[in-house]
């Protein structure tokens, strides 16, 4: 457990307090017309300045200290003087403040959908030890917008170490395509067990695939005798149509498209629900293509779908 002052002295680099009669440069006109109209009322007792002075915020002391542990800390410290009408310099900008502030005053907090405004609004909240904002960020992240951003959300919750946030994105994340160039900027940004963990799952849901695949009730591949007039069978069709649903997983591991288009459409399937016996008076279909799609729509539910 960290004391007051080591917590504080650990942040102490990025935030410097102002008595107004030090700071000469900023005139008490200025920072009236730069106040922030949600956050200007003479009631609060500090200001707070966005990076550069670009945007002040006037708050109550009381609400910084019963929602940050950082600034808890900070006036826990012997104060030379009253705080009042003092001014603190952060090292954010207005746009990510905002926000925050917003959240640990109690007011409208405007949508914010922009994961990567999101992101830094957290490393902020965590910085400044506002666990009230990071759960409200941690319930935004899971909404729809950055479930349509499933790898963001993946990279998101494994950077904050948010490990049933990772799990769900990581089911998400199965019907991308990893070799698209549009996501090598977010693989790029992972720590490398997060990579190692999606490319295992990707894996291990081919390959049991495959393997089922291989196993009764389908066929081996190999030739075999027909079953009506004992002619022999050869089962290449079946074996292309296996391939093709491999590569297909490979691209899109959720195995959705295997199903639709894939068994429908696909030349390689429709040649295995063409394929009968060679002997002419026998024409048996080799394959029944309604119990093929069951077992396989079967099987792909079965394999795993999170890290
Ligand atoms: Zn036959």
């Amino acid at each position: 457990m960290q004391s007051p002052e080591e917590t504080f002295h650990g942040h102490a680099p990025i935030l410097l307090v102002l008595p107004r009669d030090h700071a000469m440069d900023v005139q008490e006109q200025s920072v009236t017309d730069r106040l922030h109209p949600l956050f200007a009322s003479p009631d609060g007792d500090v200001v707070l300045s966005a990076r550069g002075g670009q945007t002040f915020f006037r708050v109550h002391t009381y609400t910084l200290k019963t929602t940050s542990g950082f600034f808890r800390a900070m006036y826990s410290l012997p104060q030379s003087k009253s705080p009042v009408d003092d001014i603190i310099y952060l090292d954010e900008d207005a746009e990510v403040l905002e926000p925050l502030l917003r959240m640990v005053s109690g007011l409208e907090l405007p949508p914010l959908t922009d994961c990567d405004l999101i992101e830094k609004i957290l490393f902020v909240a965590e910085k400044y030890e506002m666990p009230g904002p990071i759960s409200t960020l941690r319930l935004l992240a899971s909404t729809q917008d950055l479930l349509n951003n499933p790898l963001r959300l993946y990279a998101f919750a494994c950077r904050h170490g948010w490990e049933e946030e990772a799990k769900l994105a990581s089911k998400q994340t199965l019907k991308l395509d990893l070799f698209d160039p549009c996501h090598q900027e977010t693989l790029q940004q992972l720590p490398s067990k997060a990579l190692l963990d999606l490319l295992n799952l990707r894996h291990r849901r081919r390959e049991q695939l495959r393997s089922r695949l291989d196993t009764t009730p389908f066929v081996s591949g190999a030739t075999a005798n027909c079953v009506r007039c004992d002619s022999v069978i050869e089962y290449h069709t079946w074996r292309e149509l296996k391939y093709k649903i491999v590569l297909e997983m490979d691209r899109r591991p959720q195995g959705d498209t295997v199903l639709d288009p894939g068994l429908n459409d696909w030349p390689e399937a429709k040649a295995c629900w063409r394929a009968k016996c060679n002997k002419k008076d026998c024409v048996r279909l080799l394959y029944d293509k309604g119990e093929t799609f069951r077992v396989i729509r079967q099987c792909i539910e079965e394999l795993p779908s999170t890290v």
